[in-house]
């Protein structure tokens, strides 16, 4: 196992969307830094087990012993459901320092084909329900000493149009408001917000991609780097803004995309 520092230690975080993808990683890379996790997810049950079985073993190897992980149902797009979801936590961890907002669906949304349930959907799971659970969980951090951090996985379509996918698209430039907004509102009062935007990443969210060379080769020559982006890569990020290495940033975006941000094309002057 990689080294990972101890700076979570006593902390007690809340992973939406932690069970598959980039959440897992987060999950254990918290709990190797000293955190007890909460794991939501939505549907698949095995998935969300082995979630917490790898994070109870990335405790037991940091030398934190048994850490009581918990894994915690709830579909971020059901308001009551996420209510119910941040009091049995809270209830379970004896109280909440760390927030991560990472539940998230990509969907095809055309321009000009109007779905109002389909745009609900994306736009419910992957903006108001993180809307949402970060009031709930200000309220809790600003209800004890102690402060709090909250850090929303957005990403490059923050920024870079997603012509196609009008519902994702508007959802994470939802989230780069929310980060901002909240981020001032509560900068006084302890509680940080930020977020983390990552490129292509290399998790089932990719399937159409990941595991076919010629279309992975594809994607990868967009990218500066020349590769795809790991979960892990991810989670130290996250780690990162949850910790207090980070304790005088908020509002803040962190691109981690392999550059996929500077405007490649432009690398090769073809505009002079
Ligand atoms: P993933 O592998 O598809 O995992 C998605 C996670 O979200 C699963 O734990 C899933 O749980 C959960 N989830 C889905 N719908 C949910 C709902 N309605 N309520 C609660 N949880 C729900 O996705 P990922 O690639 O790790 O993506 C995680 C986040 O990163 C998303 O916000 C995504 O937009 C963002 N992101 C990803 C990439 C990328 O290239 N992968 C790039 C930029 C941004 P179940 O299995 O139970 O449904």
């Amino acid at each position: 196992m990689t080294f990972s520092p101890a700076r979570l230690v006593d902390r007690r975080a809340l992973v939406t969307g932690g069970s598959r993808g980039i959440g897992r990683a987060i999950v254990e890379r918290f709990a190797a830094e000293g955190a007890t996790v909460a794991i939501n997810y939505a549907s698949r049950e095995e998935e969300a087990r082995t979630a917490l079985e790898a994070a109870r073993a990335a405790s037991r190897d940091a030398g934190y012993g048994e850490r009581p992980h918990l894994i915690t149902r709830a579909d971020m797009s059901d308001l009551s459901a996420v209510d119910a979801m941040l009091k049995s936590v809270i209830d379970a961890l004896g109280r909440l320092d760390i927030l991560v907002n990472n539940a998230g669906i990509q969907q095809e949304l055309a321009g000009d084909s109007p779905d109002p349930k389909g745009l609900e959907h994306v736009l419910g799971v992957n903006l108001v329900g993180a809307v949402h659970c970060s009031q709930l969980a200000i309220r809790h951090f600003l209800s004890r000493k102690g402060g709090g951090a909250i850090i929303n996985t957005s990403s490059v379509h923050q920024i870079i149009p997603k012509p196609g996918f009008i519902g994702y698209s508007v959802s994470k430039g939802g989230l780069a408001n929310l980060t901002r907004t909240l981020a001032l509102e509560f900068a006084d009062r302890g509680i940080r917000v930020n977020a983390v935007a990552p490129g292509a990443i290399l998790t089932d969210m990719n399937d159409s991609w990941r595991n076919d060379p010629k279309k992975k080769a594809d994607v990868e020559r967009h990218i500066p780097m020349g590769r795809a982006g790991t979960p892990e890569e991810m989670a130290a990020v996250f780690a990162f803004l949850a910790s207090d290495d980070a304790s005088y940033i908020t509002g803040q975006t962190i691109f981690a995309c392999g550059g996929l941000t500077l405007f490649g094309d432009f690398k090769h002057n073809w505009s002079t």
